[in-house]
This record gives C-alpha cells, sequence and structure tokens, in this order.
C-alpha cells in the first residue's frame, strides 16, 4: 500500500524537530503501563513537581526508519533499541517499558505517520525518538510514582550536511562518565552536562570532544554522541572497550562489528590507551552512531599536539568506507540482510 507523501523538499531536510501526525503515549501508574496508543497531541502537560523537572529521571533512544529500493518502510534492529531502553530505565529505578510493545509502538507510530517517511534515495529518514519520563509528582528525592512512555517521529535530513568529510576531534578536558556511573545508559542527564565541552569545541573549531576514562585519563573512551572506532595498518578494526563500564553500547557500532567479521576483517575490542593513539598506531579512525552511521575523523588534537589519520585524512578512509558502504547497503536493501536486523514496518 501507498500513502500519498506530504509536501517537503525531501533532499534538503535539515535535523531539525517538526511535529508529524501522530505520536505514541502510554502512561505508567499504580504499578502498570496502559494499553497506550497514537496521539494528535505532540505536548505533554504535567505537574510542577514531577520527577523529570527535579530529580532528572529521563531516559531516551533514537533510531530511524526509512525507504527501502523496493519501497518497503523498514527500522534497523529496534529490537537492540527496546533492551537498551529497558536497562536505561533500570538504572534510573524506572519502570521499563515492555520490549515486544516497544517494538509494536514503533511499528504503529511509524505505521501511522507513513506520509512523512522520507522517498527512498532523498538520503533523508524519519527520526524515531523514543522517550520515557517521571511524570508523577516527587518532592523528597525518590523515583516517580508514575511515568510517560512517548515516542516522537520527525523527517530529518542527513546529519552532517557537508557530506563525510573528516572531522577533528580534541581530548575534552571535562569527563563525560563517572566509572561505573550512568555512561553506558542513554539518559538526557549524560547529555546535560557534555553540551557546555561541545560548544567550546565548536567555538574553538572541533566538531566533537574524545574523553578519556575518567578514572584514569588513559584509556580513550567515546565522544559526547557516538562511539569510536580505529584502524590498525594491518586492517585490523579496533574497538576500544571501557573497563569501568562508561562507554554507551551504540547499536551501529556492535552492528559494524558484525559486517567486519563478516567481511574477514580482524576485530580487536579490547581497552585502548590514549598514548597508543599518540603513538601513530591507527591509520583510520572514525565515529559511529545512528545518524551518521560512520563519520571520518581526521585529526585529534590535544593541546598544541596533533595527531593525525594518514589513511583518512582527507577523505574517508579505506576500511571506514567499506565497512559504512556495507552496512548502509544492508539497511536499504541492496545486500542481504542475513542477520535480520532489517524490520519491515509497511
Ligand atoms: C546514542 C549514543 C551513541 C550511538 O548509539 P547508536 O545506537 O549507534 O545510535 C553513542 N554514544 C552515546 C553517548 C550515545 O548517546
Amino acid at each position: 500500500m501507498s500513502v500519498e507523501k506530504k509536501d517537503l523538499d525531501w533532499g534538503n531536510l535539515s535535523f531539525s524537530y517538526q511535529p508529524t501526525d501522530y505520536s505514541y503515549v502510554s502512561e505508567w501508574r499504580d504499578g502498570a503501563w496502559d494499553e497506550g496508543g497514537l496521539t494528535t497531541d505532540h505536548s505533554i502537560t504535567l505537574s510542577e513537581c514531577a520527577g523529570i523537572f527535579h530529580y532528572c529521571q529521563e531516559v531516551f533512544e533514537g533510531l530511524k526508519a526509512y525507504t527501502t529500493e523496493d519501497g518497503s518502510i523498514v527500522a534497523f534492529r529496534p529490537d537492540l533499541n527496546a533492551e537498551r531502553m529497558h536497562d536505561s530505565a533500570a538504572r534510573l529505578e524506572m519502570p521499563p517499558f515492555p520490549k515486544e510493545r516497544f517494538i509494536e509502538a514503533v511499528r504503529e507510530v511509524v505505521a501511522a505517520n507513513a506520509a512523512w517517511v522520507p522517498p527512498y534515495g532523498s538520503g533523508a529518514s524519519l527520526y524515531v525518538r523514543p522517550f520515557m519520563i517521571g511524570s508523577g509528582e516527587v518532592i523528597g528525592v525518590a523515583p516517580a510514582p508514575s511515568y510517560h512512555f512517548h515516542i516522537l517521529v520527525t523527517p530529518v535530513g542527513p546529519y552532517f550536511k557537508g557530506g563525510l568529510k573528516p572531522i577533528k576531534l580534541k581530548i575534552a578536558s571535562y569527563d563525560r562518565a563517572a566509572p561505573h556511573g550512568t555512561g553506558n545508559i542513554k539518559a538526557g542527564l549524560n547529555y546535560a552536562m557534555s553540551l557546555k565541552p561541545t560548544m567550546d569545541a565548536h567555538r574553538t573549531g572541533f566538531a566533537e570532544n574524545l574523553y578519556l576514562d575518567s578514572e584514569s585519563r588513559t584509556f580513550v573512551e567515546e565522544t559526547g554522541g557516538a562511539n569510536v572506532l580505529f584502524v590498525t595498518a594491518d586492517g585490523t578494526l579496533v574497538v576500544p572497550q571501557s573497563h569501568t563500564d562508561s562507554i554507551l553500547p551504540s547499536i551501529t557500532r556492535r552492528s559494524l562489528v558484525q559486517v567486519a567479521r563478516d567481511l574477514g576483517i580482524t576485530v580487536d575490542e579490547r581497552p585502548v590507551e590514549w598514548a597508543e593513539v599518540k603513538s601513530g598506531a591507527f591509520v583510520e579512525c572514525g565515529l559511529c552512531g545512528t545518524a551518521a552511521v560512520i563519520s571520518p575523523v581526521g585529526e585529534i588534537h590535544e593541546g598544541d599536539a596533533v595527531v593525525s589519520f594518514p589513511g583518512g585524512h582527507d577523505e574517508m578512509g579505506p576500511v571506514m568506507t567499506r565497512l559504512r558502504e556495507t552496512l548502509t547497503g544492508i539497511q536499504d536493501g541492496a545486500l542481504e540482510d542475513k542477520h535480520g536486523w532489517v524490520f519491515k514496518i509497511a
């Protein structure tokens, strides 16, 4: 079934919010989630004493729905978003939204907004943002007595408008995540305190900060919103791990690791010292996340010192390019989806 698409300039969308026809809502009260459903109301009315405003109980997810070559509307691995949001909620003493219901809610809200899903080839997608907040009143420090689960969707253009030019990072002088803290969950609280470092980085000509582990300032962790990947001269994909469980488990990263193995690329998942990066051990570097899949990194600065990645300094290097093209090929339906990652919605 095909729907009449909205009259948008699909090739020139920015990465910004515009309301669509429907959002999805469900409420948790008296110990249970209600049946939930679609709504045309894109606002939320809350008490001034709602938990979210005082003790920051909020978790979120981000995934894309898009049109494949054969015209189907699909999402990529929504089961992993469901699982991750479950873990994020549990860490903040929020009632997890059941995984099967999460997937069904994504399906329902995307299908209802089919007219807003950008056509194949536009480079754009329908960004799906599930989130949950403590909505019940709480004044003493405690979990809220009730919760809202909400999914908004909005059509967005490519995250990096200028295409895939390698970006520059700086080593952050701030920390992102405490050891064994909340760095491994997707919560707004991790972003609030990264805004100043991010804006400082932008003001000084950098795209992002690369954070080191805050316990020892020795190991590379990730940026504010993307995991990091390296490639050695012999073509091994090196994926930083955290001793202190403070790296967000990116779905894109986990998918790229599998893609690399499928392509016969050796994958080494281990802690990576910043000193090793500085020593010139890596020829390519990239950031990965849903929005851009892989963004190539050309340089990392630490004060006056510059680490340059010779295999991908002026344009994306060959290994990152191969990984990115393979994953986007699977997503678009041009390559075989042998792991069953592409979830058909309509
Ligand atoms: C969302 C996020 C990522 C990327 O995760 P994906 O599932 O690949 O989109 C990486 N780091 C942080 C801190 C994030 O919040």
